[in-house]
């Protein structure tokens, strides 16, 4: 249920009117745009009464929200969410809105020069944060796994050379602790629906990138976010990364219908990853290009300085050269589309 509150209220009539509802029993999400002011209720509300809200004289309308998202819902919030992440020299780096950023970097760590090396030249191209990951899902158990702390201590190093922030993929809650250091916890497709996981990622106080599941439908991946949401934590962001269809020729089928469904949807950023959903190099020229079209807020690409010889998904990385002329494409699609990059 969303209360749409009238221009000009004073805040403490506004907390008043918060408490009593709290006092129900129900939660209140407050977002306070420059046109509007809402209070999203959240909670069984069949035993609100309507008509007695409507009466209050700070309220200018009460809608029911059908949905069974409500906290990343639109209609909770109209405004973009933005989320920021601390950058160098005490620059934020922005995703949401206006604001366009792209991730890149190697599928795995793998070594301190490789990921070093990566760092370093996709943010000569433009790239504003680093990935890479350190604790792989792997669909065999005889493949690399990752270098687990190391890797994400190799990260770290990383970082200090280049000022990025680093973003890595969290498999198992009882890691929790070896990520306080990275800036961007991304729960990878196949954890989209590890619950208890969402929950503790609605507390633990970091932007989290959610990607979405191999065969989950978008209702199911806004459900999803709204676990993280519901413990607190509003710094979502959403990734679509191609999903499970009968087609063959790519690694996924990238859903782009979902870039507009979820910006239409939900408030929170949508970012697109073109690398799993084609799982060729050459797509990810036109998939970039495309998502950018379609509305996303930000890119994220793999990138390997041996392809050939990668640890994890070198068929599908591009190298630093190809990278640098992915994000020409990229910046003026970007630009055509009046954000910022
Ligand atoms: C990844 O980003 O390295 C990854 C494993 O992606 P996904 O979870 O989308 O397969
Ligand atoms: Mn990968």
């Amino acid at each position: 249920m969303i209360v749409i509150l009238k221009q000009n209220t004073e805040n403490a009539r506004i907390e008043m009117l918060i408490n009593k509802i709290e006092k129900m029993g129900l939660s209140c999400h407050y977002s306070a745009g420059a046109h509007t002011t809402i209070l999203g209720i959240i909670g069984d509300t069949s035993t609100v009464d309507i008509n007695l809200l409507r009466a209050n004289e700070i309220v200018e309308d009460v809608k029911r929200v059908s949905e069974p998202y409500k906290a990343v819902n639109r209609k909770f919030q109209p405004e973009d969410t933005i989320v920021r992440i601390p950058g160098s020299e005490g620059k934020e780096v922005c995703i949401g809105g206006d604001f366009f950023c792209v991730i890149a970097g190697p599928c795995s760590v793998e070594s301190e020069e490789q990921i070093v090396s990566i760092a370093k030249d996709v943010k000569k191209s433009g790239a504003t944060l680093l990935r890479g990951g350190a604790f792989k899902p792997r669909t065999s158990p005889y493949a690399f796994q990752g270098l687990h702390s190391q890797g994400l201590e190799l990260l770290l190093t990383a970082k200090q050379e280049t000022g990025l922030p680093i973003v890595s993929e969290i498999m198992d809650l009882s890691h929790l602790d070896l990520f306080r250091d990275v800036d961007v916890i991304q729960v990878g497709a196949r954890n989209m629906q590890n619950f208890s996981m969402l929950k503790a990622l609605g507390h633990c106080g970091k932007p989290v990138l959610l990607k979405r599941g191999l065969a989950n439908t978008i209702e199911e991946f806004l459900m999803s976010a709204e676990y993280i949401m519901a413990g607190g934590n509003s710094q979502v962001i959403l990734c679509e990364r191609g999903i499970r269809t009968f087609e063959t020729f790519t690694r996924n089928t990238l859903d782009i219908s979902a870039v507009p469904v979820l910006n239409h949807l939900s408030h929170l950023p949508v970012m697109v990853d073109p690398s799993h959903a084609a799982g060729l190099p050459w797509l990810i020229n036109p998939l970039s290009k495309a998502s950018v079209a379609a509305g996303a807020d930000g890119l994220m690409i793999e990138v390997h300085n041996n392809p050939s010889a990668a640890l994890s998904d070198g068929a599908q990385s591009l190298t630093p050269a190809q990278f640098n002329s992915t994000m020409d494409v990229i910046k003026s699609q970007v630009l055509f589309e009046g954000k910022q990059i």
